[in-house]
């Protein structure tokens, strides 16, 4: 048997689990322990995959990495004539039976890995807007305002946040200036996670960017300590209670390596950072449903609307007029190197990273980029350098019959309870997302014609991979989960961290804003440390 005693057990690796981890052990000088049920596929912890040599050149096949590292909450089980054996319902590992095909949210999935989900992110951090993700319908975010920024500017720094990564590029501010002329007045910069290192190369952040010097598995810190188990997966926390108050006594975790390891964790205090839908999981197979009844529900998923325009002409022939002088520079560098070539776009031009912020009134976010996502490639016959993508991300708003329900007699692949989603866009939900698809085309309208087979679509629910709420932070245990530290209600030393405390839907991408909640956090888990 393994037995470990940390200050903090921090179960997930992700942005927010390491982003807490090293408030936690560079600030406090606590003993951390992390575990994470995927595997290490780094040299450092959680790197940004997207930064390997190949994937700066061409984005097509990081598509392909980020649909491996993609795995489906919940399948419905393929039709019975998919058989071999005929008739009868088919459940195969991985499908779900009890899932319920039009609620289903087909898009969802989790990544295992060290580092989860900002293995492979493309690290968009605005803010919240507050009228539009920070109140709804009278009630506050439960932090307040100027506390929320200050842990901003923190998640800012840590992740390197900037504004002028791509600022340099041609495409960048040809379809800046196009869309502003054509009355598009809030088109501005993306917020990146990214930087720029001298020799002009695009580094994105991931979750090595949160952990700092701690990434380096040979680094030991001036005071605490931080370890990191890669295939270690939490199957329960093992909670006692006196009726009224409840506590984390320690945890079961199976090592997936080493299956015949007995592991032994007892810690002071406790943070599942799972992402939205596994640490409900974890929370649903300690048997604490009874206790959160608002655990899973007021689920909400930012419906995403997708297309890819080829620019004008008209605006690739007026480059010169659109750009600055340097990129005008860097136009007839190109020119003259590769006479053959008629488009006037260096090769290695940095591809647009603009953003249309959400307002009260047009509750959605826009992104005019050219990114690896789950879905876009263009394919070899296209020159991807006039194809832009158009991501319009909505809002849904909370409803408690909205949810994520765990199975008690179906597993998932890892044998914990099966995710099943019960998801249904209010009329309002519908609304807005109609409102968005209309205007996503008439900008694209404005930047070019559609790419064939990329015409203006709704992706699939979850595809965004920003669902939320399953957690909710909130005022009262009847309807959220956690308090305004993220501690879960009327637990001693549990904490929980990720997308899901995010109480009213979004339209912003929402991983600052969940580093910034659980760096919020960081005060009540040491004082439960120091008090244990
Ligand atoms: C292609 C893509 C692009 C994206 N781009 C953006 C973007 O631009 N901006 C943005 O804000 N967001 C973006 N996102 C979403 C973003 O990646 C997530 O919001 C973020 O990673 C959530 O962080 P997290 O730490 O809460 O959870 P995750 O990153 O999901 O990490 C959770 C980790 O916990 C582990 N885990 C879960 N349960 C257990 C258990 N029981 N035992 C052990 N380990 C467990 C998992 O293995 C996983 O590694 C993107 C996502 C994708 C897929």
């Amino acid at each position: 048997m393994t037995s470990y005693r940390p200050d903090v057990l921090i179960v997930g690796s992700g942005p927010v689990g390491t982003a807490l981890a090293h408030q936690l052990v560079m600030k406090e000088g606590l003993d951390v322990l992390m575990i994470d049920a995927g595997d290490q596929e780094s040299t450092r912890y959680g790197e940004n995959l997207r930064n390997a040599g190949r994937y700066r050149k061409e984005v097509d096949p990081f598509v392909n990495v980020i649909k491996g590292a993609l795995s489906p909450v919940s399948t419905f089980p393929p039709p019975p004539s998919f058989s071999p054996f005929g008739g009868g319902s088919v459940t195969g590992p991985g499908h779900n039976p009890e899932q319920n095909a039009p609620t289903n949210l087909r898009g969802a999935a989790v990544t295992r890995a060290v580092g989860g989900m900002g293995t492979i992110w493309a690290c968009g951090v605005p803010q919240f807007v507050p009228e539009v993700e920070l109140t709804w319908k009278g009630q506050k975010y439960p932090i307040d305002a100027a506390t929320l920024e200050s842990q901003y500017q923190k998640a800012g720094d840590l992740l390197g946040r900037s504004l002028d990564a791509f600022q340099g590029s041609v495409r960048h501010q040809a379809a800046k200036k196009t869309l502003l002329a054509a009355g598009h007045n809030t088109v501005t910069e993306l917020p990146l996670a990214a930087r720029v290192t001298a020799d002009g190369r695009i580094v994105w952040a991931g979750s090595d960017t949160l952990l700092g010097p701690l990434s380096d598995p040979a680094y030991k810190p001036e005071a605490g300590s931080f370890t990191l188990l890669p295939q270690h997966l939490c199957t329960k926390l093992r909670v006692e209670t006196d009726g009224e108050r409840w506590r984390v006594a320690g945890v079961e975790v199976s090592n997936l390596a080493d299956q015949g390891e007995e592991v032994d964790i007892v810690a002071k205090a406790y943070v599942v950072a799972g992402g939205a839908v596994l640490t409900p999981q974890l929370l649903s197979a300690s048997g604490l449903e009874e206790h959160l009844p608002a655990l899973g529900r007021y689920l909400t998923d930012s419906p995403v609307a997708f297309c890819q325009v080829v620019l004008k002409k008209e605006i690739i022939d007026g480059l010169p007029k659109l750009v600055t002088e340097d990129a005008l520079t860097r136009i007839q560098a190109h020119q003259k190197q590769h006479p053959q070539d008629p488009l006037p776009i260096p090769f290695d031009d940095a591809p647009p990273n603009l953003f249309i912020p959400p307002t009260e009134d047009r509750p959605w976010h826009a992104q005019i980029q050219r990114a690896a996502f789950s879905h876009g490639e263009v394919g070899p016959q296209v020159d991807d350098r006039v194809v832009l993508d158009l991501r319009w991300y909505g809002i849904c708003r909370p409803r408690e019959e909205n949810r994520v329900s765990f199975s008690s007699t179906v597993k998932d692949v890892y044998g914990m309870p099966h995710p099943t989603f019960d998801f249904t866009p209010s009329k309002e939900d519908d609304a807005n997302a109609q409102a968005m698809m209309n205007h996503m085309t008439e900008v694209a309208n404005a930047l070019g014609g559609y790419l064939p087979g990329s015409y203006p679509q709704f992706l699939d629910p979850g595809t965004g991979q920003q669902t939320a709420g399953t957690t909710r932070m909130g005022t009262d245990r009847q309807t959220s989960v956690v308090d305004s530290d993220s501690r879960v209600w009327a637990f001693d030393n549990l904490y929980l961290g990720g997308n899901g405390l995010h109480p009213f839907g979004n339209a912003s991408s929402p991983t600052l804003t969940s580093i910034a909640t659980a760096l919020h956090a960081t005060d009540a888990i040491n004082a439960t440390v120091k008090n244990a």
